[in-house]
């Protein structure tokens, strides 16, 4: 079983900005989400796990290996699909993976053929394979992405919001493919989409500005709101009364109606219903309360 251990991982940049304070999260193998708005530290994370990026503080390690300390050892088992990339040249995608497979250390032509094709068919490329990836539209890009993160059988795959320009086809494609090899590996998915994360992880942490908020199993965090969600739909003047009087969870629009959602330990007036909670009024909920503690101690 692999593990990953990140211990009092700090970051500032020289702007001043602190993109990582003391994190410190505990990966088991398996497919893990992390979930945090823009700005929240994932990218800066993920960039420093796949050794691109310096710390201030902290160690990472994999397997009981000193990431920052031996990255050659990490690079070789690594993954990595990072939020945007940079230009592509102008060769085929066929030939681009065989490249990027080379570079990766698969000196026989044959194991790389085997790679490249089987890495093409799955993320459905394999028509397009002829095609240089400069010509791709955006999910097909990511599609390409996907592919080359998954060349040599890493260990460890790090992927930044893959799912970010997907349409929800190739989103849920991308999922089943993801939970294939998740199980022997440790994958590190980024979102600030609750979704990606519901069905596919069975480990997650939620970021924000740098800090780790909450580390669990989805299900288990989610059962600590327990009872505790209630909903209503209101008006828009109902809905400024609560928002000042009660603890928000989130609003909603459905069907032109504004859905309501409240913490609160017993009903908080007429009109509201108990509502099994979810992965979303956790998610909200908890960044929430880093803000009613900013205000409170400001
Ligand atoms: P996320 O991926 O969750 O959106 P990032 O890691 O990209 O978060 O950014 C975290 C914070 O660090 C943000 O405030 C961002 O503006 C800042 N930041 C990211 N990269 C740099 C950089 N290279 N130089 C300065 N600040 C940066
Ligand atoms: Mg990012």
């Amino acid at each position: 079983m692999h593990t990953l251990e990140i211990q009092h991982l700090s970051k500032t940049y020289p702007n001043g900005v602190q993109a990582l304070e003391e994190v410190t999260l505990s990966i088991p193998q398996g497919i893990f989400g992390l979930l945090g708005p823009n700005g929240a530290g994932k990218s800066t994370l993920m960039r420093t796990i796949a050794t691109l990026q310096p710390v201030d503080s902290g160690t990472i390690r994999f397997d009981g290996i000193d990431l920052l300390k031996q990255p050659k050892y990490i690079r070789k088992r690594l993954g990595y699909l990072p939020q945007e990339f940079g230009v592509y040249p102008n060769i085929s995608a066929e030939k681009l993976l065989d490249h990027l497979a080379m570079l990766k250390g698969i000196n026989s032509q044959k194991e790389r053929r085997e790679q490249v094709d089987g890495l093409l068919c799955q993320t459905h490329l394999y028509p397009h394979r002829n095609r240089a990836v400069s010509t791709f539209s955006g999910g097909m890009r990511q599609r390409f992405g996907i592919a080359q993160a998954l060349l040599g059988k890493p260990e460890l795959i790090i992927a930044d919001e893959p799912t970010a320009g997907l349409d929800p086809e190739e989103r849920n494609r991308f999922h089943n493919l993801l939970s294939e090899i998740g199980e022997r590996v440790i994958v590190i998915l980024s979102t600030h989409i609750v979704e990606d994360i519901q069905n596919l992880c069975s480990d997650m942490a939620i970021l924000k500005k740098g800090q780790v908020l909450k580390q669990g199993n989805p299900t288990a965090l989610v059962d600590q709101l327990q009872g505790q969600v209630w909903q209503k739909t209101v008006t828009k003047q109902e809905l400024e009364y609560y928002h000042q009087k009660k603890t928000v969870i989130s609003h909603r629009l459905n069907s032109g109606d504004t859905l309501l959602r409240i913490k609160a330990g017993r009903s908080p007036g007429e009109g509201f219903e108990p509502v099994e909670p979810d992965l979303e009024d956790l998610y909200f909920y908890t960044l929430q309360l880093t803000e009613t503690a900013t205000r409170q101690s400001s």
